[in-house]
């Protein structure tokens, strides 16, 4: 994105309601104040995301569907498209394949922002989500070959979803990182947008401390730290 000077379209596939400002928000942030047009697509609906015994799964979809739109808003992102997979049983099959393949084909993104597929478990010592995992090994694919090539898929074809040649991809929550965005200036949106997913984090102001740990490189002036957010880049 450093040596993209048109605007560009970028999509953001990922795999739960939240997971975009966790992973990238102040990346999404400074992307559309720059001129890019962001764009996410959600894979699963967010039923399980609750320990409330009282929430129904169809009364949590439609809370966390409130949230995502006041929190993509926060960063300047105004188009999602919920895919409606249930939270918590994706796999990265010909189906989900294929489903990525039309909304890639839709949005037509010069580049796309992804879980690292690899990640099984996090920098924090944790097991990744298995969505996650999956998410990003079906976005993969879907990238190469298939929305590429006319012969991936041709029920596409007739809907007449041309194929796309997606020029870079970044890959967020990687062991592997090689590429800093600096998001000093959009660290505040992007905790801004992680307050509006309230049925998700108890603790705001416990989680924004702890952020601003991760997120602070440590070797920025203590004065005026620099923030940044990690990934993995790819340029196809
Ligand atoms: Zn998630």
């Amino acid at each position: 994105m450093s040596e993209t000077t048109q605007p560009a379209r970028v999509l953001v596939i990922m795999a739960h309601p939240d997971d975009p400002e966790f992973s990238a928000g102040g990346s999404i942030a400074r992307w559309t104040s720059e001129g890019h047009e962001v764009v996410y697509a959600l894979v699963t609906d967010g039923s399980k995301g609750t320990d409330d015994r009282a929430m129904t799964p169809p009364d949590l979809v439609a809370l966390r569907k409130d949230e995502q739109r006041a929190a993509a808003a926060a960063l300047g992102v105004h188009e999602i498209i919920f895919m409606g997979y249930p939270d918590g049983e994706v796999v990265p099959d010909l189906a989900l394949r294929r489903d990525l393949v039309r909304v890639i084909r839709q949005v037509r993104p010069e580049i796309i922002l992804a879980p690292d597929p690899q990640t099984l478990f996090t920098v924090f010592g944790t097991i990744n989500h298995p969505d996650h995992r999956a998410v990003g090994l079906a976005a993969m694919d879907a990238i190469f070959p298939a929305a590429r090539n006319h012969n991936y898929f041709p029920e596409l074809l007739a809907e007449g979803l041309e194929p796309v040649y997606v020029k870079e991809v970044y890959l967020s929550g990687t062991l592997h990182p090689d590429t800093w965005i600096d998001v000093t200036a959009t660290f505040e949106r992007k905790i801004e947008a992680l307050r509006a997913h309230k049925s998700q984090i108890a603790d705001m102001d416990g989680l924004a401390g702890r952020m601003r740990e991760r997120m602070r490189q440590t070797d920025s002036d203590p004065d005026h730290p620099v923030y940044a957010e990690a990934f993995r880049h790819l340029k196809l």
